[in-house]
């Protein structure tokens, strides 16, 4: 390193970026080109920082303390209080600030607030996270550690008062960046999403459901409720919530969460879809008439809607109330609309019962294919046919299979980005009671007044499709969650990967290496078999697809981001080496 202020390895204090609080960081480098120093904050985040931002702390301690003596110690409590109040409040990020400048400011040496301060200090990485553009301009902000790392060190200070260990182990005080178009995006979901659901319903129910004759004309509103439909919805969410806490099945373990904390999880899906089949087929065979879930369709909609609407308010309210660790980063804006649409506890449980867990597996999951029995009845029904039509058989085994392979590997979902990272709010329990059993479920209802013949060789094509679909999206979900839950299996040790600063690594070969999200090429394929039974002469049964691509791209860019924020180096490494996102050469 030439003659500069500062030599490689020197301990001196940085100032964050946008702030004016400095840390301890260590000099890695000096580049006489851009006249920045490299630094190393004890978060493991490395900058580039000028030198006029940067301090030797022999003097900046000196400052501090003298500046500490002269501050009285009700002024330093009433500055400390304040963060812990505000974390549910809008202005979570300013508090962050401002906790971390009263801790640097208040009493850096002593041990305690020295700890609390290292705690601050990692929860401030994401605040520069959140707008990387405007630091990276001038910082060139390089995350090294994750939020697991991060938490660990934040969860320190388990034995510092309840407000100041609560502010440590809180980073979701500090609003991540929003999705779906933020707040005005959330009243637009909160209105679009309903409206879409009630529009393919009464859509499909036309004799020709074709854009031209949109819109499709609207019921009289008494045809909107019925307290037997709401009683039935009721019924079903009880008997499959019966069958998840019955003690069959195994135990299986989440992923760690930020306190390292691992939840447990009833994983006995197959059981519970088993049991409904054996239930649904008794109740045929007793004269019960299922095609009744064809003629009030619109109406059990509607009765799952305002189960939805009311469990994503309690869910709302009680994350106000819940603990910071065991919050999302998300579903923090301070905006009620938003929060109440993203959601804010990760794991809402009531006692042992895992209320997303338990959403997104079983009631909307196992009541798709109910639903599309159902179908399969009435097209027999109203078709006078001894038997359901290829199309009706296809729709249903496809998916019923996909259904009975999720709930077979149900433990794999403890490890996608539902269970790990999103808040449960509307957005999932619309989604899981609602989205699910009353669009999933399109292609089925309109091929009971739709008919579509298939020719055997467009069978044979449709099954070769589903099937190289299932393929791909089993065999790299699998290796995926194989590697994720033990990387040193034997049975992996042909792949290759790229370690990252985290201790995880990335898988860059096998499907992980042939585009970044192989799992939804599969999906996708998977998707396209489910429309193609339904022929070409209506849009509506092909939604399914459009929604999914749409879905699946969002979802691949928001889990880019995620990731790039987790492994940084690491992760663009992983994009330049997987160079396609989900369709080779294409995407
Ligand atoms: P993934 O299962 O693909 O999970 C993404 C996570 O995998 C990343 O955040 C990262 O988490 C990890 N990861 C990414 N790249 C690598 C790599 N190279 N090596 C190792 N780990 C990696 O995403 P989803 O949760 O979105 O999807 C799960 C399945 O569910 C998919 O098959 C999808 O198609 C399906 N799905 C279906 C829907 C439907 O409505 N039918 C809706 C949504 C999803 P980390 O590193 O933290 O482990």
């Amino acid at each position: 390193m030439p003659s500069v202020k500062y030599q490689r390895g020197d301990m001196v204090m940085g100032r964050w970026p946008g702030s004016s609080l400095y840390y301890e960081v260590k000099v890695l480098s000096f580049d006489t080109k851009s006249q920045l120093y490299t630094v190393i904050y004890k978060d493991g985040t490395e900058l580039e920082l000028k030198e006029q931002d940067m301090k030797s702390a022999s003097g900046f301690q000196a400052r501090t303390r003298s500046r500490s003596r002269s501050r009285s110690p009700g002024r330093r409590r009433s500055r400390s209080r304040s963060p812990a109040r505000t974390t549910r409040r809008s202005s979570s990020r300013t508090a962050a600030v401002v906790a971390a400048a009263a801790i640097t400011e208040s009493a850096p040496s002593s041990r305690r607030d020295a700890r609390l301060k290292e705690a601050v200090e990692v929860r401030l990485s994401p605040l520069a996270e959140a707008e990387p553009e405007k630091n990276q301009s001038r910082y060139n902000l390089r995350r090294r550690k994750d939020d697991g790392e991060a938490k660990q060190a934040e969860a320190k200070p388990e034995q510092l008062e309840e407000k100041e260990a609560k502010l440590a182990a809180a980073p979701s005080a500090i609003p991540t960046p929003l999705d779906f178009g933020g707040k005005i995006g959330a009243y637009f979901w909160l209105l679009f999403l309903p409206a879409w659901v009630l529009f393919v319903i009464l859509q499909v129910n036309l004799a020709d459901p074709s854009l031209a004759n949109f819109p499709p004309p609207l019921p009289p509103i008494e045809d909107f409720w019925d307290a037997q439909a709401l009683g039935f919805v009721v019924l079903w969410i009880l008997f499959q919530a019966l069958l998840y806490i019955l003690p069959v099945g195994k135990l299986s373990e989440g992923m760690p969460l930020r306190s390292g904390e691992r939840l447990k999880y009833r994983t006995n899906g197959f059981f519970a879809i088993v049991v409904s089949s054996v239930a649904a087929a008794v109740a045929v065979h007793q004269g019960v008439d299922l095609t009744y879930i064809h003629s009030r369709f619109l109406q059990l909609a509607v009765a799952s809607f305002l189960i939805s609407v009311l469990l994503s308010v309690y869910l709302y309210v009680r994350s106000r109330y819940a603990t910071p660790e065991r919050l999302a980063l998300g579903g923090n804006s301070g905006n009620v609309v938003y929060d109440f649409f993203k959601g804010h506890e990760l794991n809402p449980r009531i006692r042992d019962f895992d209320l997303k867990f338990f959403c997104e597996m079983r009631p909307g999951l196992i009541g798709w294919c109910l639903i599309n029995f159902a179908m399969a009845l009435a097209e027999m029904k109203y078709q006078g046919l001894d038997a359901p039509s290829y199309s009706m058989i296809l729709v249903n085994v496809f998916q019923l299979l996909y259904v009975v392979d999720g709930l077979w590997n149900e433990e794999a979902i403890l490890t996608t980005m539902d269970l790990m990272h999103d808040g449960f709010g509307f957005m999932l329990a619309f989604g899981d009671l609602v989205w699910v059993p009353f669009t999933y479920t399109l292609q089925a209802y309109y091929l009971v007044s739709h008919p579509n013949p298939l020719s055997l060789p467009a069978l044979a094509t449709i099954v070769t499709l589903k099937l190289l679909g299932f393929y791909i999206f089993r065999k790299s979900n699998s290796e995926k969650n194989a590697f994720r839950r033990n990387p040193a299996d034997p049975k992996l040790s042909h792949l290759k990967s790229i370690p990252t600063a985290t201790g995880k690594s990335l898988l860059v070969s096998g499907w992980w290496g042939v585009v970044r999200h192989p799992n939804y090429l599969g999906d996708l394929i998977m998707a396209l078999a489910w429309s193609l039974p339904c022929g070409f002469s209506h849009l509506l049964p092909w939604y399914y697809m459009i929604y999914f691509i749409i879905l699946l791209v969002h979802r691949d860019s928001r889990d880019m981001s995620e990731c790039r924020r987790k492994y940084g180096s690491a992760w663009e490494e992983y994009c330049r080496t997987v160079r396609y996102r989900i369709i080779p050469r294409v995407y």
